[in-house]
């Protein structure tokens, strides 16, 4: 399988090189050359496989001669032992033709470990081989440092330096990050802010030599293997509920787009999905886009749904490339126009052709509370911030009968006083977490200040 650029002039990869290169060097993302295609015999077969063995059949599809399918059972039996739940992505009845599909069974309680698990143990088979080891470095405001922390523990060809603000994160992100004490792990809470943070990990990626030096990584969401891991369990809901003798729907709580690009992705590859219905907070860049063609970047709000608080959708340059007709051209203009002056619009056929496929709905913070209230008392489920966005937006879009899949993407835990509030239930964290809260804690204390950063990290 190889890999494209979606702005065209980058070198075209195998999956081993995309996944350790993360962005593409012309500034652009990777996508496969062309989209593997699953028969309806094929899908049939996957019914019976277990969820492990499904990411293997699955991800085989795009890692091709790069990594064995020997190798790969072994990488995602590794990446899905964590898991709290014997069905690692259990899916839940909610109404008649309404479901959950709970992804927070992980080790940090959010659906982000089904990718990070995953791509943490492809880094370190993939550099093993190579003889090479490279330093990961990021930031966070709070959910994603802890799925990268639970991934790369203990690993031995990756150090991972995750960069905090000092005293902005909730005390239970915090000790999410800090409780893990393996030596490849090093949580550094910086004086400032999150932007802070996130200019001095761009600014460390800048520094040609350091970055050479330390061999540096990142394994933030457009890393083309965290998307294709996260199309498995598209698969998985859609086999569970008749596919493909079936069509199904999703509804995905969604920030940067990442999560539901992997189902359009699952129905390129031939999964009978319908509407792919996308659930948007107050930072509602992209409903506004399959409102009116234009997408235009405003201000961040914070919300009851903090992980969907971002301001630009960086994956939704993949889908752009597809319905652009794969044109590399005209997304490098785009995207010049975007980064000038933080907008751009696309025609309205264009816009017709998207709607084929997408709906977007937005859900302000008191529309959240009332469904996390309203979802509790229907069927006494108690529900995340972020996943009853989903399940809002499914409802507003319920008129085929088809079956929905709402992407479950926290645990009620992770946002307790959010929940607390809306439905007046109080949600404890799991037995197999709690230990974090008395714990002993390692954080280095370092100034905003981008050379006492790195002459730490040429200590260690
Ligand atoms: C990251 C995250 C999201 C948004 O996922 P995207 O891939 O950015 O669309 C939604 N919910 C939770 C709980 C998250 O952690």
């Amino acid at each position: 399988m190889q890999y494209i650029s979606t702005r065209g002039r980058a070198p075209t990869l195998g999956y081993a090189d995309v996944t350790l290169a993360g962005l593409a060097n012309d500034g652009g993302l990777y996508l496969p050359s062309h989209w593997p295609s699953v028969s309806n015999e094929q899908m049939r077969n996957w019914r019976s496989l277990d969820y492990a063995d499904l990411a293997t059949e699955i991800l085989s599809l795009f890692s091709g001669e790069d990594v064995s399918k020997s190798t790969l059972a072994k990488l995602t039996s590794r990446a899905y032992q964590n898991f709290g739940h014997a069905a690692i992505a259990p899916l839940k009845q909610l109404d008649s033709a309404l479901y959950v599909m709970e992804l927070f069974h992980g080790p940090t309680l959010a659906f982000k470990d089904f990718a990070l698990q995953y791509l943490g143990q492809l880094f370190n088979q993939l550099l093993t081989e190579r003889g090479e080891t490279c330093t990961i470095v990021g930031a966070t405001s709070g959910d994603t440092g802890s799925a990268a922390i639970e991934a790369i523990r203990g690993l031995d060809a990756v150090e991972l330096y995750m960069l905090h603000p000092k005293g902005k994160v909730s005390e239970v992100q915090r000790r999410q990050m800090t409780t893990v004490l393996e030596d490849n792990i090093h949580n550094l809470a910086i004086q400032g802010t999150f932007d802070d943070c996130q200019n001095l990990v761009k600014a460390m990626f800048n520094d040609a030599p350091f970055r050479e030096k330390h061999n540096l990584s990142a394994v933030n969401s457009i890393n083309w293997s965290r998307i294709a891991a996260q199309v498995v369990y598209y698969f998985r809901a859609a086999l569970e509920l008749g596919a493909p003798d079936r069509a199904v729907n999703f509804s995905v709580p969604t920030g940067n787009f990442g999560n539901v690009l992997a189902g359009y992705v699952a129905k390129k590859m031939g999964l009978p999905i319908e509407k792919l219905i996308i659930g948007s907070n107050s930072n509602d860049i992209l409903t506004r886009f399959f409102d009116s063609g234009k997408m235009q970047q405003l201000g961040v709000k914070s919300t009851l749904s903090p992980s969907m608080d971002i301001q630009i959708s960086s994956n939704f340059e993949r889908y752009l490339f597809e319905l652009m007709g794969r044109d590399a051209d005209r997304i490098r203009a785009m995207m010049e126009t975007f980064a000038e002056k933080g907008e751009f619009s696309i025609a309205s056929s264009e816009l017709q052709n998207a709607l084929q496929l997408f709906a977007a709905h937005r859900l302000d913070d008191r529309e959240t509370e009332k469904e996390i209230q309203r979802v509790y008392q229907s069927c006494g489920e108690v529900m995340d911030p972020h996943s009853v966005i989903g399940v809002a937006a499914a409802r507003r879009h319920a008129e085929t009968g088809t079956p929905t899949v709402v992407l479950g993407t926290a645990h009620a835990a992770k946002f307790a006083q959010a929940v607390s509030q809306s439905c007046g239930v109080s949600v404890e964290m799991p037995d197999r977490v709690k230990h974090i809260m008395d714990g002993e804690e390692r954080a280095f204390d370092l100034a905003n200040d981008l050379g006492e950063l790195q002459k730490f990290i040429n200590r260690q």
